[in-house]
């Protein structure tokens, strides 16, 4: 059994899009001390998005996408080993690897992402039944995607709808089932939610929405997925995208406060002293309702990574950064500026029937998030206007003139 010893040692859990930028990060804010990285998959670390997007709309495998360049970790003096974390004792700040290896730390980080929620159903563990996280799935999806015809998708979440629409472009017969009554009902507006109803049925998608899975069965040579109504429809290829879990075992067994995540506070530091969490993993105060959240997002995680390096390099302050996300569902782009809340209303910009349009989202008058649908301008200024408390009306966002685009410039330029 080998042991690794380091002065100001920042171990990180995960060499996903939060660990490596953690470890990125570290640098440019000037950590001298050894920095390590565990990367548990087979892959060079890349990123997730295209993995259910580009990457499954060619014909032939594509490369995935690194999340850094081949010679940046050696560049910048980072150990990425390949090995997961099997326990973690912070009281000696020692962790162990797959193959015993006990590696002390000074400073420890979890970056250990999240796992596909598995599908709750007889026969959710049949060949042809895929989940879509890793690059191994999609390395699976890809190939079973060259010879299926039809494809049923369980779940319209962002992954399901983003692999519906690269399936459907592909010219396969696509059936996406949803229990809820609208698409992406966690995250979006009823208003866009309906509109993307129309649009990926105009694409020839079949969209079942209030209609659930029940069990999927081996038909002939393929699968057969009975839903929630009766109904069943054959598929070739059976994709389920109904949620992920934060993976928290480890740090759970290592004695961290867990709940629906790694617990951190406003700077992201766990419940023990120079431990961190972030990215998918970490459960953290919103900045502006203080609401304990989970965030799955490219920005959250790299934010995050950002916000921990500073703290490890002697920084102090909380995190508070706007959340933003995008979804590209075919050739329409979704961007998602701040964290809209069911109770919020709704006030469409632009013309929906163009195809290009934006809806802000008012909370007790305050502009709290607003939806894009190919309207980068607009959600680029909205990264700039949600989250400052903008008191805003429906008449004032409907009036002649108005854009999110003018009006991010004059808060901007005003005093602060
Ligand atoms: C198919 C797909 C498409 C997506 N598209 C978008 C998009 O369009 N826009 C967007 O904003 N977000 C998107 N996301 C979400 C985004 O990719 C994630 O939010 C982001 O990758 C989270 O980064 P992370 O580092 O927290 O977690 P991850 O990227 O999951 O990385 C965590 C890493 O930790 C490793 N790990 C776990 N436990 C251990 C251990 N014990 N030891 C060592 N390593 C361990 C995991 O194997 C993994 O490699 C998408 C996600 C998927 C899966």
């Amino acid at each position: 059994m080998e042991s690794r010893t380091a002065a100001d040692h920042v171990l990180i859990i995960g060499a996903g899009q939060a660990g490596v930028q953690v470890a990125d990060s570290l640098r440019t804010a000037g950590h001298t001390g050894a920095i390590t990285l565990l990367n548990d998959e087979d892959a060079v670390p890349y990123q997730r998005p295209p993995l259910s997007k580009d990457y499954l709309c060619a014909d032939s495998l594509a490369a995935p996408l690194p999340l850094r360049g081949p010679e940046f970790f050696t560049q910048h003096d980072i150990t990425v080993l390949p090995s997961a974390a099997t326990a973690v004792d912070t009281a000696a700040r020692k962790v162990t690897l797959t193959d015993g290896t006990i590696v002390e730390y000074t400073h420890l980080v979890f970056a250990t992402g999240a796992a596909n929620r598995a599908l709750p159903c007889p026969g959710a563990d049949l060949e042809g039944v895929h989940g879509l996280r890793t690059l191994w799935d999609a390395e699976n999806l890809q190939q079973a995607l060259s010879t299926a015809q039809r494809v049923v998708v369980i779940g319209a979440g962002f992954i399901g709808l983003e692999f519906a629409a690269a399936a459907r472009a592909r010219g396969l017969q696509v059936t996406v089932l949803e229990f809820a009554s609208r698409p992406m009902g966690r995250a979006l507006s009823a208003t866009a939610a309906d509109w993307f109803t129309t649009k990926h049925t105009q694409d020839g998608i079949t969209l079942r929405l209030n209609e659930g899975v029940a069990a999927i069965r081996s038909a002939g040579l393929g699968l057969r997925v009975q839903s929630t109504t009766g109904a069943h429809y054959d598929a070739d290829l059976v994709l389920y995208g109904v949620g992920v879990l934060p993976r928290t075992a480890l740090a759970q067994a290592a004695g961290l406060r867990v709940d629906n995540g790694i617990v951190v506070d406003s700077s992201l530091r766990t419940t023990v002293d120079g431990v961190f969490a972030v990215g998918d993993c970490a459960s953290f105060p919103h900045p502006n309702t203080g609401a304990r959240t989970r965030i799955e997002s490219v920005q959250n995680a790299t934010d995050h990574g950002r916000h921990v390096a500073r703290m490890i390099t002697g920084e102090s302050g909380s995190y508070s950064e706007t959340p933003w996300f995008w979804s590209m569902q075919g050739p329409t782009r979704l961007q998602i500026a701040g964290i809209s809340s069911p109770a919020d209303e709704p006030v469409v910009l632009g013309n929906p029937d163009s195809g290009k349009f934006s809806i802000a989202l008012l909370r007790d008058g305050v502009l709290s998030a607003v939806e894009s649908v190919n309207s980068a301008a607009d959600h680029i200024a909205a990264r700039r206007l949600v989250g400052q408390g903008i008191k805003l009306t429906p008449q004032e966002l409907c009036a002649p003139g108005f854009s999110l685009k003018a009006l991010a410039k004059a808060e901007v330029s005003l005093p602060a």
